[in-house]
């Protein structure tokens, strides 16, 4: 069991405008460093000091001193952020701690997956990115979003960005990484036999963070889509799957088969076609693929 102090009394420490001032100064002075190249710069009291309004040396040595463990680490060099003073700093630097500001719904191209619409619909709704199907108005995708995304970007450029992101995240969790703690995913593979989505997935793609309990969902074949092999597969086709958002692979899904080939332990073929060519991945228990095949100018049978 860890001895650390308990979480209330560690994000208590945070409730006092000079220990706020003292993180967001330190991260103006390594910004302001120019040699930073390991990615550790350590200030010291005198350039704290310098930087902060507080009465004395006493007052500004009490409050450091309230910080060192949880969110800064000492040394003779001086001050420099623990990996909590990092999250923290950067989220109030990033205004990330405010709701996101208000965004009109926007057209956006791409498929609906079970009418067949292309007129679909982005907009935010609480702390997420949703694309609904503005025929059947069912939801197609939500994706957790930055206020600080919606800040700088609107319209076309804001959903252009949320599909990157969108691309990058999916690739990463199919690689086994939570990406709001980088912490191992736990995946469980869903037969869709009874569910909505049966005539257009067979399986569906469960990952639970096993630290902080963030759960992903995604069709099985997606995963897959944004594998290297079939970014490269695709590029050659003339289409790049790296930038696109999930509502947008909806379009290829109809052309996009999965199935399980054996039981124990299981395995599964998942093939991705365009024209006559053919992708094919095979996939473990845990839906990570284990090796890829080419088949050229071929028909899928
Ligand atoms: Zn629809
Ligand atoms: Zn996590």
């Amino acid at each position: 069991m860890s001895d650390a102090p308990p979480p209330a009394a560690v994000f208590g420490l945070l409730s006092d405008e000079i220990r706020v001032d003292i993180l967001e100064a330190i991260a103006v002075a390594e910004a302001e460093t120019e040699t930073r190249s390991s990615g550790r710069t350590e200030l010291a009291f005198s350039d704290i000091y310098e930087r902060v309004d507080v009465d004395n040396t006493s007052k500004l040595s009490y409050h450091l001193g309230e910080l060192v463990g949880p969110f800064l680490r000492k040394t003779d060099a001086g001050y420099s952020f623990t990996h909590a003073g990092e999250k923290f700093v950067r989220m109030i630097l990033a205004d990330n701690y405010e709701h996101l500001p208000a965004f009109d719904p926007v057209t956006i191209d791409g498929h609906c997956m079970y009418c067949d619409s292309t007129e679909l619909e982005a907009s935010l709704r609480f702390q997420f990115f949703i694309v609904t199907c503005r025929n059947c108005e069912r939801a197609l995708s939500g994706h957790p979003i930055a206020p600080t995304l919606v800040r700088a970007h609107d319209g076309d450029e804001l959903v252009d960005r949320v599909a990157s992101k969108m691309a990058l995240d999916y690739r990463q969790i199919r690689n086994g990484l939570c990406v709001a703690c980088t912490g191992d995913l736990s995946t469980t593979v869903i037969d869709t036999e009874g569910l909505p989505v049966e005539d257009i997935h067979s399986f569906l793609v469960r990952d639970e963070c096993n630290h902080c309990l963030r759960e992903y969902n995604g069709p099985m074949a997606y995963g897959v889509a944004y594998h290297p092999a079939s970014i490269a597969f695709h590029w050659e086709h003339g289409i790049d799957l790296s930038t696109r958002g999930m509502w947008e692979l909806h379009e290829f899904a109809a052309q996009w088969t999965a199935e399980q080939l054996s039981d124990d332990p299981a395995e599964y073929r998942v093939v991705l076609s365009h024209d006559s060519d053919e992708l094919r991945f095979y996939l473990d228990a845990d839906a990570r693929v284990t090796r890829t095949e080419r088949v050229r100018g071929r028909t899928v049978d």
